[in-house]
């Protein structure tokens, strides 16, 4: 287990890694290596493209390994977003599918997309019931998938606002009853869940890499080998004609090394991360009565993240504010890419009246309890 806190992060509490996370050491190491050792391009055939294109299949393998996939279903993509919009876009394009069905849970990466879709007539977009505590209702989607021929299910393994986890082997038992396929946004679950995408009936799944530290702008998207889709960018034909452009090479070595650090003794991390929330949890009980947490994250839910409603009339942006001078960083439950906040989507299909602040706090391997302890003490003060 990595203890104590990353140099960067000595003066600030930072609870806000389901946002994203500070790069690992280990990955930072591996990155500089890669950019002062292999300037070439992965194309080219001299030696210094031939160690580069190695260094891209040696990530590739590793990935797999984790994944439990073979090395010839990943691909590397600029983001979770970018995977997710090649597996939307692609296979409603190419005709094959008619109909998507998806939740008003989703992340903005697929609900924007979806909605593009929807405007343009390319695909009807069906979305799935949800209850008041985020749960998918299995027997509505059941209905959906009967109902409507060549559809795409599309939905996220794990939510980024109230750490829902996904039903997935029933959802995917229901997509192979009906012929449907299954994308699945995995991004949240990378590094917090064990994975087994080969047998997970999953023929779709994006990852990004800097929600499990690694680098930001790099992405996977798992393809099951049974399936296959168009690519969303043309060109020099790159990762096996998938996906044009000239690798990002330190991405990718970065997004490798952090994904192997993160499963690496993979029980006992976890077993920090169940630790820092469970005290987060009896401290916010005991010093502020009526919290109230959504989703499923207190007694479920990926094992980083919780989202609380503080019973207080402050206005969820002055408790940021008061948190943030105090040298805390945790997410209002929503951001929108401006950096202002916005009710959040998540909350208004959980049927939540907004009234009360809604604090997210997303927790990584480098917390401390001293760290969840001090916060307690600075959220009391800026709750007065
Ligand atoms: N899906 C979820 C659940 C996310 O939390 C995020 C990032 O916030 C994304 C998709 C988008 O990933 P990326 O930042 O790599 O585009």
């Amino acid at each position: 287990m990595t203890k104590g806190k990353l140099p960067l992060l000595k003066k600030m509490i930072y609870f806000d890694n389901a946002a994203t996370t500070p790069l690992a050491p280990e990955v930072i190491s591996v990155m500089h290596q890669v950019m002062t050792e292999i300037p070439g391009n992965p194309s080219s055939t001299h030696a210094l493209g031939r160690k580069a294109r190695v260094l891209i299949e040696d990530a590739r393998l590793t990935v797999a390994g984790i994944l439990k996939v073979s090395p010839a279903e990943i691909f590397f993509t600029s983001s979770g977003t970018e995977a997710l919009n090649t597996v939307l876009f692609s296979a409603v394009l190419d005709s094959r599918i008619k109909n998507i069905i998806s939740s008003r849970l989703e992340h903005h990466a697929v609900l924007h997309t979806l909605e593009i879709i929807d405007k343009r007539g390319w695909a009807n977009v069906h979305f799935v019931n949800t209850d008041a505590a985020g749960h998918v209702s299995l027997i509505h989607l059941e209905e959906l998938l009967s109902e409507n021929e060549k559809s795409m299910v599309c939905l996220m393994l794990a939510n980024n606002e109230i750490g829902n986890l996904l039903p997935y082997k029933e959802v995917a038992e229901l997509c192979h009853k009906n012929d449907a396929l299954f994308l699945t946004d995995a991004v949240q679950a990378v590094g917090k869940m064990k994975l087994n995408l080969a047998n997970s009936g999953i023929h779709f799944a994006a990852c990004s890499g800097h929600k499990f530290h690694g680098p930001k702008g790099i992405g996977i998207l798992y393809i099951n080998k049974d399936v296959t889709i168009s690519p969303l960018i043309y060109g020099g034909g790159q990762e096996r004609e998938m996906r044009s452009g000239t690798e990002n090479i330190y991405g990718i070595a970065g997004i490798a090394k952090a994904m192997e650090v993160s499963y690496a003794s993979f029980d006992e991390k976890t077993a920090h991360l169940r630790a820092l929330k469970n005290r987060m949890i009896e401290a916010l009980k005991l010093n502020f009565s009526g919290a109230i947490f959504n989703g499923d994250c207190e007694s479920n839910g990926l094992i980083n993240l919780l989202s609380v409603s503080l019973p207080t009339k402050s206005r969820s942006e002055m408790l940021l504010q008061r948190l943030d001078m105090d040298g805390v960083a945790v997410s209002g439950g929503s951001a929108c890419s401006s950096g202002a906040l916005g009710t959040s989507h998540v909350m208004d299909a959980l049927g939540k009246n907004h009234e009360l602040p809604v604090i997210r706090i997303s927790f990584s391997r480098y917390n401390t309890f001293e760290e969840v302890d001090q916060f307690i003490e600075v959220l009391k003060k800026a709750y007065k």
